[in-house]
């Protein structure tokens, strides 16, 4: 397939790829976005039924335009796909979809991307993949032998399958948290951590956890110390305060083992479940860039900043601290968003347009 080399492609079309479009449709750059989903709002549109966001959406939103909803209240997530599909349309931002990048490789002046819907030539690549794809589930030996159902929250929806089972829930974050409140109304839950759950105080929120964490990147900035609560920590959020009431918040050491019928806890007791839901977390979706030679043993890419530092051609946004400060979250984004197309303006003002292959 002919098709004309574009000066960037954007990889993703979540909040940090939308983030970054809007920041490139400022400028006289040729771009597109690819995003792997059917519709518009990336990760959120996996996310389970009653998900709400930390903060309310005046603290959630990307630049330029405010989530509607004000300043009490957390937004839902049908208002916040609702919100990324009306940032797309009022900036009129070119995303094509369904089109997942399986590959992206150096060719000379050029990086091509192998995709779902054929090739793509382009200058400059911004991956903004997230981490929803890439779901991580820990090594527990036996694991492949229970024969009851095992789900990462990734792909949890709601609570209606699992009424009147046993469920064992690990993992002791947000996620973790937020499943073991709403499960528990309707199975009986155990609630497994690697350590004990450490809850925020009730009135923290992801405002507040956004303030201190401005404040902590300051302090850094100015080499001064400055101690603020970890963003790991779980957000108090009204059904995790409800299932705190109910008294059923308290979380086992961690099990060491997977049977056929349920797990093995640290005193070799064995248990009985119906069904195992790893809260454990994600790690960045990047196998797409693995052509590249730019993929370290953890999995993540080198950068400085937002680039990459054995591809200069390539940019990361979003997934967190590492790309740039509170990359991963909607208020965050935009200042990462930003940074990347300036770099990309200053690179492109010096170069030759591509050859078309
Ligand atoms: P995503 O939203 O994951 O978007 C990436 C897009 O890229 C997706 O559409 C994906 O399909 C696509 N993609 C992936 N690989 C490819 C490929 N190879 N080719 C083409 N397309 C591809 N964040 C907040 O800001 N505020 C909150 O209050 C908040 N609360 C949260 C609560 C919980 C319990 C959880 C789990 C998360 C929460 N988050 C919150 C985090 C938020 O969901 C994610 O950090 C955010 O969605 C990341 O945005 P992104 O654009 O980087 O990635």
């Amino acid at each position: 397939m002919r098709r004309e080399a574009l000066d960037v492609v954007v990889i993703g079309a979540g909040q940090a790829g939308l983030a970054v479009a809007r920041e490139l449709r400022r400028t006289s750059l040729s771009f597109t976005v690819l995003d792997a989903q059917e519709g518009p709002g990336g990760a959120w549109r996996q996310a389970w039924d009653s998900l709400r966001l930390f903060s309310p959406a005046r603290w959630s939103s990307l630049p330029g335009f405010l989530m509607p909803g004000g300043e009490t209240g957390a937004p839902s997530r049908d208002e916040v796909i609702a919100y990324l599909t009306e940032y797309e349309r009022r900036y009129a931002l070119p995303v094509e979809r369904p089109v997942r990048v399986h590959a992206v490789w150096a060719d000379g002046e050029a990086l091509r991307l192998e995709t779902s819907a054929g090739p793509y030539t382009a200058r400059f690549v911004v991956s903004a993949t997230g981490s929803w794809d890439a779901p991580f589930i820990p090594e527990v030996p036996g694991r492949e032998l229970f024969q009851g159902r095992q789900l990462h929250s990734a792909h949890y929806h709601t609570p209606v399958e699992f009424a009147g089972q046993r469920v064992v829930i690990v993992g002791g974050g947000n996620s973790g948290a937020q499943l073991v409140a709403e499960v528990s109304r309707v199975a009986t839950v155990t609630w497994a951590t690697l350590t004990p759950p450490r809850f925020l105080p009730d009135d923290v929120d992801g405002r507040v956890l956004f303030d201190a964490a401005t404040q902590r990147y300051r302090a850094q900035q100015a080499g001064v110390p400055f101690e603020a609560p970890s963003l790991g920590d779980i957000v108090v959020v009204p059904s995790v305060r409800e299932a705190r009431e109910r008294g059923v918040l308290h979380a086992q050491s961690m099990f060491v083992a997977i049977t056929e019928r349920g797990v093995v806890w640290q005193g070799g007791q064995e248990e009985a479940f119906d069904a195992v839901i790893w809260c454990t977390g994600f790690r960045p979706a990047l196998r797409h860039l693995a052509p590249l030679g730019v993929l370290e043993e953890d999995g993540r890419v080198q950068v400085k900043g937002s680039r990459a530092v054995k591809e200069s051609r390539l940019w990361l946004v979003g997934y967190g601290n590492w790309t740039g400060f509170a990359s991963a979250t909607l208020i965050g984004v935009g200042r990462s968003a930003r940074a990347t197309v300036q770099e990309i303006v200053g690179e492109q003002t010096h170069l030759d347009p591509l050859e078309t292959h």
